[in-house]
């Protein structure tokens, strides 16, 4: 099968810091069709040869699990090129079009690596030039758009042009090895199935803390903030996946009918929600990893009086038979303590005690998912330990963990979220994409707290650099009686 993938943005950040080297690594596991071409697509004037050299340049800033040698690279190479347009001038379309139909290859990707402004203009100016033919595909990245409407107007600009299953909206998350073993975990082994309810399960958290802050990207963040950039996407489509039911079976459709149904199960946010069960915060200066560094409102792009939420906490319930009752647990942030993204599923305890446990202890599913992806099962046993068995009355039970650590088992040269995704577009599998209406359906959630937080006068709590966000958010979760892992 032959295939053009034009990148779109080809010169852009994304394009070579993740794209371009998950390319490269699916042409090194001999995964990428043989009869490829890759079309890197911006306003510079660049020959393919320069276009090769710039991102050859670029490879050596970006990790990779082997360096390749330049004869690799040349092979690699070989697939690339140049092609230079201005995506606001309808002209340039036809010339897009002449490179396309000079090869005529069986499926065309086109990535739309660059500024969610272009989105809707690109595709009436593909539709115009023709280029909109069965066997296109276009691949959207995040943000699309920053609300409801927004959102909506890409969409059906998208959907004028091709059909829904023509359109590949990423949400990286999705491709991620920790995140797919969730699915596993959940819809491929029937251990935790009867035990996946209400009744059994007392809350589950997600964390998904970073301790970087925004680095280059500080005006593109200011405008964004955490439930955007975090929440409204990642966050929500992996409370899907914790939550959903399991699908009839694993085509596209059937999975994102199920986490759809998630989505509208959600508790609507209420004058009294909005006050209680959303904490948002926002850095101050303090010290990550030893280094001292500075507040968000010190950071190169940002308004000295920015109002822009850096941490989310939220308590969510979704209100249906499997779940009603339950309190889902979402937290994000930047500079927190430490780079790690993992959900607890926290067991409800024993119905009746004949051993002492310690405080807090109970039965816990831990999902890692970085930096390294695995599973935790905490469970409680009897200690050998000589002071234990001599106490009177009741054993003491001491918390232990089976631990499986997915790099470990599997080896660290693995397919990465971006590798994943862009040999499922060229397969045209869906499965790891997003639907519009899951993504409207997530827009239309989180919307009310946007309305909200604009008009919050108190604005986003300060919290130190390198600690776990603004302590509301320990207290919003201590109110049910729980507490956050780090601090159980
Ligand atoms: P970027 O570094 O600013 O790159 C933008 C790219 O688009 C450049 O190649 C630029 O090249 C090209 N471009 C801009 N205007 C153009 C025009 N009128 N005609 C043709 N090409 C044009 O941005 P980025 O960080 O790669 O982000 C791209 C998109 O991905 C954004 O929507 C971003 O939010 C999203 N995203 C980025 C990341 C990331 O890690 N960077 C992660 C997730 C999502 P010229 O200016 O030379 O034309």
């Amino acid at each position: 099968m032959s295939f053009d993938l034009v990148l779109f943005g080809g010169t852009g950040d994304l394009a070579w810091r993740k794209l371009m080297p998950a390319l490269f690594q699916a042409f090194r596991h001999g995964s990428l069709p043989p009869q490829g071409r890759i079309v890197g697509v911006a306003r510079d004037d660049l020959s393919d040869e320069q276009y090769r050299s710039l991102i050859r340049s670029r490879f050596d800033q970006v990790e990779l699990a082997k360096r390749p040698s330049a004869e690799e690279f040349d092979r690699f190479a070989a697939l690339l090129h140049f092609l230079r347009m201005d995506l606001s001038r309808p002209q340039d379309y036809d010339r897009l079009a002449q490179t396309l139909r000079a090869r005529g290859a069986d499926t065309v990707v086109m990535y739309l690596a660059t500024a969610p402004a272009l989105f809707t203009g690109v595709c009436e100016q593909l539709a115009a030039a023709g280029l909109n033919t069965p066997n296109t595909r276009l691949v959207l990245e995040k943000p699309l758009g920053h609300d409801l409407a927004s959102n909506r107007a890409i969409n059906e600009a998208v959907r004028r042009v091709l059909q829904e299953k023509q359109i590949f909206r990423i949400d990286h998350y999705l491709g991620k090895p920790s995140v797919q073993n969730l699915f596993a975990l959940r819809f491929g082994n029937a251990l935790f199935e009867p035990l996946w309810r209400r009744e059994t399960i007392a809350n589950i958290q997600i964390t998904i803390a970073e301790d970087l802050g925004v680095e280059k990207r500080g005006a593109f963040y200011d405008s964004t903030g955490a439930l955007r950039d975090m929440v409204q996407n990642h966050a929500l489509q992996l409370l899907c996946a914790l939550a959903m039911e399991p699908p009839i079976n694993a085509h596209a459709d059937a999975i994102r009918d199920e986490k759809l149904k998630v989505l509208r199960s959600l508790t609507p946010w209420t004058v009294q929600s909005l006050g209680q069960h959303a904490i948002r915060g926002q850095y101050t200066a303090g010290r990550v990893g030893g280094q001292q560094v500075p507040g968000y409102r010190e950071e190169p792009g940002v308004a000295p009086d920015s109002q822009t939420e850096t941490f989310v906490a939220l308590r969510c319930e979704i209100a249906n038979w499997r779940w009603a009752g339950v309190p889902f647990y979402i937290r994000t942030g930047k500079r927190l303590a430490a780079r790690d993204a993992h959900i607890v599923v926290n067991f409800r305890a024993a119905p009746h005690a004949i051993f002492d446990v310690p405080m807090g202890a109970v039965n816990r599913l831990v999902i890692n998912l970085q930096p390294r992806d695995g599973l935790e099962l905490h469970l409680l046993a009897q200690s050998q330990d000589s002071r234990h068995a001599a106490r009177a009355g009741s054993p003491m039970l001491t918390p232990v963990h089976l631990n499986l650590d997915f790099t470990q088992r599997f080896g660290a040269e693995r397919v990465g979220a971006y590798e994943r995704l862009l040999l499922d577009v060229i397969d045209g599998r869906l499965n790891l994409f997003v639907r519009s209406d899951e993504q409207e359906e997530a827009w239309r959630w989180v919307e009310p707290l946007l309305d909200f937080w604009r008009h919050e006068r108190n604005g986003p709590r300060p919290y130190a650099a390198g600690s776990w966000g603004p302590s509301a958010s320990s207290a919003m979760i201590a109110r049910d009686g729980f507490c956050w892992s780090e601090e159980c």
